[in-house]
């Protein structure tokens, strides 16, 4: 049956997820430190995660914003952190593509979308006052945070693997996902395998078409089992798991989805955040999803909270048993918000970390 409307119009309403988190009245949104206890399964999916987060996640806060904001203007001057990639400022318009190796793999960059975050909006999750200096001094515009959004294309061993799947047709933020695929020389036919990180709008949108029907139709659509189940009774979601539900396999916390590629919880931003750890030959690429949304907060300063995670001391376990991970091991880390093209390393530096863009 054909989906007639797409969600993001419903998806995109503030604070849409609230409703969502079990064990929350509706004004839970209004109570910041309002604490809840995970169902058993949650802890155990949290005890599982024994490669990254030393820690039990016990305890979830209520999220009181979107992941992302509802509308906004892309970012008109993106200033990228290095000369290198100020360089190729004009070609990390959406639609643009980063093409790399992975072992076996080609492996590419896709860009979507920009998303800016104003300071001082009720969307900005980090609220310090040293934001702006921070900006100021990545020769970035004092007053909002930039954001790039990137899903991964990778090709090779008989699959065709989407790692997200951006914006999709939201009011006021057209992903650019379809134009970047068609540049890597793709067909959304033949994307064999869409995985996803979580359920917040733009990880998700993309994959529907603009009029609702399935933008990847022959895919299997890997989702965090507790994620979709989230999901399920939302509202906002309905048409979207209607259309995708015949292709949807959820996954448990650390389970194999593919020969290349094996699920990382990181457990704080959703219920069961994922991350993918991709390996090919001698090469290792992790995906981080929203664990780290920016290198000038989430890499310099991992220990602060931001509103956007359901569960805030997780988001800070995580983020910090990551970089410890990443750093210790060169582990070469793709980010789908950070600076395009969001393939790097973290190395410490002093008594915390930088990010390293491979460009
Ligand atoms: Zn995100």
């Amino acid at each position: 049956m054909p989906i007639s409307a797409p969600t993001g119009s419903l998806r995109l309403l503030p604070e849409p997820r609230r409703a969502r988190l079990p064990g929350f009245r509706s004004d839970a949104a209004h109570m910041p430190h309002r604490k809840g206890i995970f169902a058993a399964r949650r802890v155990l999916a949290g005890l599982l995660f024994s490669t990254l987060l030393t820690g039990p996640v016990m305890a979830q806060h209520a999220a009181h914003h979107p992941e992302h904001p509802a509308t906004q203007p892309p970012v008109q001057h993106p200033v990228p952190n290095t000369a290198a990639a100020h360089h190729e400022a004009h070609a990390d318009a959406p639609g643009a593509v980063h093409p790399f190796r992975l072992g076996n793999l080609e492996a590419w960059s896709l860009k979507d979308s920009d998303i800016a975050l104003p300071l001082g909006a009720t969307r900005t999750p980090w609220n310090d006052p040293s934001i702006p200096a921070i900006l100021t001094s990545a020769g970035l515009a004092p007053d909002a945070i930039p954001l790039s959004n990137q899903p991964l294309l990778l090709r090779g061993e008989g699959r065709v693997v989407l790692i997200d799947t951006g914006a999709g047709s939201s009011p006021g933020a057209p992903g650019g996902l379809q134009t970047a695929l068609a540049a890597a020389g793709v067909c959304a036919d033949d994307v064999t395998d869409v995985l996803i990180t979580d359920y917040l709008d733009r990880h998700l949108l993309g994959l529907l078409t603009p009029e609702g029907g399935l933008a990847f139709p022959n895919a299997q659509v890997h989702i965090p089992e507790e994620d979709w189940e989230a999901m399920l009774p939302y509202p906002g979601d309905a048409a979207l798991v209607a259309a995708v539900t015949p292709n949807v396999a959820p996954f448990k916390p650390g389970a194999v989805i593919t020969p290349n590629i094996t699920a990382v919880p990181l457990a704080g931003h959703t219920e069961s955040h994922t991350g993918y750890e991709i390996v090919s030959g001698s090469d290792r690429l992790l995906y981080v999803g929203d664990a780290l949304h920016t290198p000038l907060i989430s890499v310099a300063h991992p220990e602060w909270t931001n509103t956007w995670d359901r569960d805030e001391a997780a988001g800070v376990a995580t983020r910090q048993a990551l970089l410890a991970r990443a750093a210790r091991e060169n582990l070469r880390l793709f980010s789908g918000h950070f600076p395009w093209p969001g393939v790097g390393r973290v190395e410490t530096s002093g008594a915390g970390y930088v990010w390293r863009p491979e460009r």
